[in-house]
Formats: structure tokens, sequence, C-alpha cells
């Protein structure tokens, strides 16, 4: 594809939503010289910085801060009381929000991207309207771009009220610290909130509808969160699926499907997520959906090969780095400009983490579903007892991981639970992506003391 269209005008570009799949798709995309305007109804940066990724993690790491100092005695340090404050701790998730907000604008504005506030709605295959506070107007457009997110997913059998019947996007900045939160749904993001909350000194209850924490994880990973949410005190339900919630006074009460019926202060809903595709006008079109997800190619083309779709609304992991490559990568294919040598995500590669205590991150392969298919897989494995730098943190918990092809050594994947795992796991996402093998990583001078020589060691 050229950089301009069939009357050899630069290609015009409209996206609607501006949140990590929109904005990286608007500034690369307008670096290959393409005419870009972007359509964002609430904040540009999205619903990954005002709503899900960053303050969630910016709440757990003040409730990281507050577990360190509660172990202050065990570094040799007297221990002093930490209290949490909760304006204090607002101003903060409002201070990081409007960084990331104005340096993601800035960003735009430098490539000269032409931002929209406000609603963006499919015409046709070409056309969209945006309604505004200037009123409505129609943009004409070589290609769409479809970048609007997902939602939490809220049951009829959950009577949301933002008070104590939450979303996950209702708790933060909490407006006071629940005196008993129960929390359904254990999966990453209900984990997280368990973590945080625990933390700040809620006592939480964890509702799991299966048998293991994250169900869908390598169950030895899974094993020592359940453990340290045991240790500190977390309820933990085991095959308590929730049916009902009713608010009695300053009550919550979840029944679940057994019949057993749980009692906190607080619930919190951590079920999943809905696309946010049904006021986009898309019955205007001929784009193919499928459960209010856009179906898409591995080039992130729709049914309509000028229209887009990327983030969560694509369907895909939903997880911001993954939107934001895809929005990296459909302006590479819209310009015909393709930088790497990787034209295609494959999804199969992403790394993840959970930012819990301990932390836990992965990439590749799951040593559970190579079994599966009956793939052979070398898989060695560290803890970070015999690690130095892990003693000297004072927090020997988890272990390394590496999966790795026992013909050629190329590491295909790998889990770390431990202190910094979602930083760590960057260099085993690097090797499965490059292919380096466990040689490679053996190899590696790594810097010592350091977390990471844990990596070396699992891959001998
Ligand atoms: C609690 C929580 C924590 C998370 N933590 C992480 C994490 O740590 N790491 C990670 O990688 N992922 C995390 N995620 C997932 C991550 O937030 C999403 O995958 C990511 O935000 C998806 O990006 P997106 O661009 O598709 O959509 P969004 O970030 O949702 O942005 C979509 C944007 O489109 C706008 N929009 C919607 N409809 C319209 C319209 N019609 N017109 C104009 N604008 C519109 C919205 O206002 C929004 O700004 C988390 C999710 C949750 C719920």
């Amino acid at each position: 594809m050229s950089p301009t269209n069939q009357h050899g005008e630069i290609k015009k570009i409209v996206i609607i939503g501006g949140g990590p799949a929109g904005t990286t798709c608007a500034t690369h995309a307008a670096r290959l010289g393409a005419e870009v305007t972007l359509i964002e109804k609430d904040i540009i940066g999205g619903a990954a910085h005002l709503l899900d990724c960053v303050p969630s993690k910016a709440m757990i790491a003040s409730a990281g801060a507050m577990s360190i100092m509660d172990r202050a005695a065990e570094m040799g340090l007297a221990k002093v009381d930490v209290e949490l404050d909760f304006e204090a701790l607002r101003k903060r998730i409002t201070d990081i929000e409007q960084r990331m907000e104005s340096s993601v604008t800035d960003l735009l504005m430098s490539q000269k991207v032409q931002i929209i506030e406000g609603f963006g709605r499919l015409v046709d295959n070409t056309h969209v309207e945006v309604v505004s506070e200037k009123g409505k107007e129609i943009l004409e457009a070589d290609y769409i771009v479809l970048a609007t997110g997902s939602r939490a997913r809220v049951p009829d059998w959950a009577p949301v009220d933002g008070a104590r019947v939450l979303t996950t996007r209702q708790a933060y900045p909490p407006k006071e610290l629940p005196e008993h939160l129960l929390v359904i749904g254990s999966g990453v993001t209900g984990v997280e909130f368990v973590h945080m909350f625990n933390s700040f000194g809620s006592k939480v209850s964890l509702l799991v509808s299966r048998q293991q924490v994250l169900p869908n994880k390598d169950p030895e990973v899974a094993d020592v969160l359940e453990q340290s949410f045991i240790d500190r005190g977390v309820g933990l339900l085991m095959g308590a699926r929730a049916s009902a919630i009713s608010v009695e006074g300053d009550k919550v009460v979840v029944q679940c499907e057994d019949g057993r019926v749980v009692e906190g202060s607080h619930c919190l809903l951590a079920i999943g997520s809905v696309p946010n595709s049904e006021k986009l006008g898309l019955e205007n079109t001929d784009v193919k959906v499928n459960y209010g997800y856009v179906e898409v190619d591995h080039n992130c083309v729709s049914s309509v090969k000028n229209i887009y779709a990327s983030g969560d609304l694509s369907g895909k992991l939903p997880l911001s780095s993954v939107a934001s490559m895809q929005g990296k990568k459909i302006a590479e294919h819209i310009m015909g400009r393709h930088v790497g040598p990787h034209r295609h995500i494959d999804y199969d590669k992403a790394a993840s983490a959970i930012f819990t205590d301990p932390e836990i991150a992965d990439v590749g392969i799951a040593e559970a579903d190579a079994f599966a298919e009956g793939r052979k897989i070398r898989v060695t494995k560290v803890p970070f007892s015999v690690s130095a730098k892990a003693l000297i943190n004072n927090d020997p918990r988890g272990f390394v991981k590496v999966i790795s092809d026992p013909a050629t050594g190329v590491i295909v994947g790998g889990s770390i639970v431990g202190r910094h795992a979602a930083e760590l796991i960057s260099i085993l996402a690097l090797a499965v992506t490059a292919n380096l093998t466990v040689h490679d990583l053996v190899e590696s001078l790594f810097v010592h003391p350091a977390l990471a020589e844990a990596l070396g060691e699992a891959a001998e």
C-alpha cells in the first residue's frame, strides 16, 4: 500500500477512541505521513489511564509501600505505623492521570493529529459522525480505526450502585475503606483488588467460582498466590459461584449457586468486560461482529477492508500493551510501511503480569497447554530462595520457570513469581520474541546481586 489514496492525496484516517490502541495508531500513522483525526469522548489516554491500568497500579504501589513498611522490623528498621490518607491517595492518582493525559496529548499534537472531543459513530463504510459541544459533523475517511475499548461486565443479578456494590472502575480512589470487602471473580483483576484492599487493611473475602484462584494460570503459580492470600488472612471461598446480590442496610449479601450465603460491607465485581460497540453505528456498515467484538484478521482489518478494529474491541488479548501494538501495526498496514521484521502480532508471545504480592508474570507457551497439545518441552525452575538479591530484599518467595524446546534450546515461554516479576518477565519476553536459546540466557553476564540472575540459573 502507498502513503497516498487512489486520487494521489494523503491518506485520511479517522480513529474513534483515544485509549492506547487509538492514540498509538494516531501518532504512528501521522509519523508515517497520514492525515489523522482522533475522536475521544472523555479523556485522551482512555480507560487505561483514567479507569483501569494506571489508577489500579498506582493504588497497588501505595498498598505495596504499606506492606513493606509493615515488615520494616524484618529489615533491621524500627517499626513505623503507616496510615492510609485518602485525600493524599486521591491526589496522587489524579496527578498521575493528568500527567499521563498531558504527555499523550502533547505527543499527538506534536505529530499534528487533529483531536476532536466528541462521540464518534459510523454513518457508513467511509463516514463518521461526531457529536461534540460544537454540534454534529460528518467526517469522510479513507480508513476508519475503531478503538472504543470495553467496560466492566455487570450481570442482571448484580445491583451495582457505586456505593456498596461496585465495579472495579468505581473502587478508586475509594471514598472509604471497606470494612469487609467481598470480591467476586478470581481472575487477574479480582486478585489485584484483593491484594490492594487487604494491604490497606480491609478484611477481604474472595469468591472463587472454580477450585483455583487464577483459573487460567499455571497451578504452581496460582498455589503461591493462594498461600500468600491465606497467610495474609484473606478468606478464600472455593467453588463459590455468585448468583444474586442484595444490599440490606449497611450489609451486602451474596448468594451462591450452591446455597452458600456470604455477608460483607461492600462487594466488588471483577467478572470480565464487554466491548463498547453497541452505539458505534456498526449496523450502518458491513462490519461483522461476534458477541459485540469486531471480527478482525491478523492485520486487524474487519470484514470491510478500510475499517480496522483494535484494542479490547477486537476481542484479542485485553491488555494495554497489545492494544498499543495493534494500533502501531494498523498504522503500518494502512501506510504500507512495515518498520520492524514482525509484520503481524503473535498474541501467543504477549507477556502479561498480575500486580499482586508476590507479583506474577508469564509469557509464551504455558506448561499445561504444552502437555495438553502433546508438545515436547523442557521445563527448568529455580526458586528465589537461592537468590542473594531476594534474601537482601527480605523476600525469597516465588520462582523462575523457563520453558524451552528440548531439541533446539529455543526459549518458548516462562513464568516468574516474586518481587519485580512484571519487570523481569521482559527478559523472557525478549528471548521468546527473538528466538533466543537457553544458552543465550545462561551466558549473559547479569548484574550481581540481582533478581535477574535467577533467570540465567533457571535456564541451565
Ligand atoms: C482494573 C483493570 C486493570 C487493568 N490493568 C492493566 C494492566 O496493568 N496492564 C495492561 O496491559 N492492561 C490492563 N488492563 C486492561 C487495559 O485497561 C485495556 O486492555 C486497555 O485499556 C484497552 O485499550 P483500548 O485502547 O482498547 O481501550 P480503552 O483504554 O478502553 O480506550 C477506549 C477509549 O475510547 C473512548 N470511546 C469509546 N466509545 C467512544 C465513542 N463512540 N466515541 C469517542 N470515544 C469513544 C473511551 O472514552 C476511551 O477513552 C486493565 C483493565 C482493568 C479493568
